[in-house]
């Protein structure tokens, strides 16, 4: 029997993170309005779970993770807990979620907005029509790899780190990216430090043979030096590109500046049973409270809950193309505005959303 009715989990968190999730709430609504049932419940994660439960996530909110079909968030941490001890800090609540949910692959979209070509500080010829994925390996390599840790040696203190990956790890990563890239322009880029490092001479041996089972996929490999330096050069070249954690870390705060603004870029972060979609920026201190975050990171991001955990991929693209609608119609919050936009505050730019989403969703 065809399943109608979706349970999500809203986990507002810290600093704009509450004032962003207002703003997708109102479209989850909307689109309720539509005859989906959508059931919402919502909790807290990071420092305000601190405040109140004395951690950074209850054990009570990640069994409600794992009973919902999708778990949206909008941001942890900020000044008032950076205080605390490391295994305490609200940012360990998201590190844990993602652990006990398995969510092994990160995604995030990077496109660049026709609208919002002159926020970026590349050319406009480089920006026009970028539209790739980062598909970044999230609980594994070197961020997790033991042994680790700081010690007194003879030669002084000394710190360490191990990159580190299975073979489940890398096939089960690398299927994700193959079969993302058949929906789309079926070319899948993977980016190690094969010249290097042992764990990138797997990674690279483990992704071909996995490409056998999707010959219909092109397949390129990239160091990560070339990698950072052809995003800059020639972004239109990628669709897929497929690595490890702390490379697709750092390739995708370089590539946030081909849409403009962190505050433009959504994120899914999936595993074999569940989804998280949060936007890509943090807690934004400096402007919380204020009612001027830019609400389209968290919007787009509940889009990609649509179409890879809730399977409505018409819902997404409505979604994706009211938030172009609107930018063409010359609106921005102040993080995008340029000479002579309409400048909103977030819930504004909500309500802006909301009003063109309604008429859109009528047409479908
Ligand atoms: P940040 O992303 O919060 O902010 C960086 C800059 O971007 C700031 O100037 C901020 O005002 C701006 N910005 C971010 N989001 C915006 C939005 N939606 N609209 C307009 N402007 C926006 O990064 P940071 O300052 O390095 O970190 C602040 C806090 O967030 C820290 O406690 C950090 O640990 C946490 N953090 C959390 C996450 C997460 O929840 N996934 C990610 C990154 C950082």
């Amino acid at each position: 029997m065809k399943k109608k009715e979706f349970r999500l989990l809203l986990l507002p968190g810290d600093g704009i993170g509450p004032e962003i999730m207002k703003e997708a709430i109102k479209i989850i609504e909307v689109i309720s309005q539509t005859g989906m049932k959508i059931e919402t419940d919502i909790d807290l994660i990071g420092g305000s779970a601190i405040d109140v439960y004395g951690k950074p996530i209850a054990e009570s909110v990640i069994k409600k993770a794992k009973t919902s079909d999708a778990i949206l968030l909008g941001a942890v941490g900020g000044p008032k807990w950076d205080s605390l001890p490391y295994d305490s800090r609200p940012e360990q609540g998201l590190l844990i979620l993602r652990k006990k949910l398995g969510l092994f692959a990160n995604l995030r979209p990077i496109k660049s907005w026709s609208q919002l070509l002159d926020s970026s500080p590349l050319k406009r010829n480089i920006l026009t029509g970028v539209d790739f994925i980062i598909v970044r390996e999230l609980t594994g390599g070197i961020y997790f790899g033991k042994p680790r840790g700081i010690k007194l040696t003879q030669k002084g203190e000394k710190g360490y780190n191990t990159e580190l990956y299975y073979r489940y790890e890398i096939e089960r990563i690398s299927h994700l990216a193959f079969q993302l890239a058949r929906s789309r322009r079926k070319k899948v880029t993977s980016v190690d430090k094969a010249n290097v490092l042992q764990s990138s001479i797997l990674w690279r041996k483990i992704v071909n043979e996995v490409h056998r089972e999707y010959l219909d996929v092109e397949l390129n490999h990239l160091y990560v030096d070339n990698c950072a330096m052809q995003i800059i050069k020639g972004p239109k070249q990628f669709d897929i590109i497929l690595t490890n954690n702390i490379f697709g870390d750092i390739l995708s705060d370089e590539s946030a500046i081909i849409t403009g603004s962190i505050g433009m870029l959504p994120s899914a972060s999936l595993g074999a049973k569940y989804g998280l979609y949060e936007p890509v920026h943090g807690s934004a201190p400096d402007i919380a409270g204020k009612n001027i975050a830019n609400p389209c990171g968290i919007i787009l991001s509940l889009a990609l809950l649509f179409r890879y955990s809730l399977n409505k991929p018409k819902i997404a693209d409505a979604i994706e193309g009211v938030v172009g609608k609107i930018l063409e119609d010359g609106y921005r919050t102040t993080d995008i505005a340029e000479k002579g936009s309409k400048v909103l505050n977030t819930s504004d730019m909500g309500d802006r959303i909301n009003a063109e989403l309604v008429r859109m969703l009528t047409r479908l």
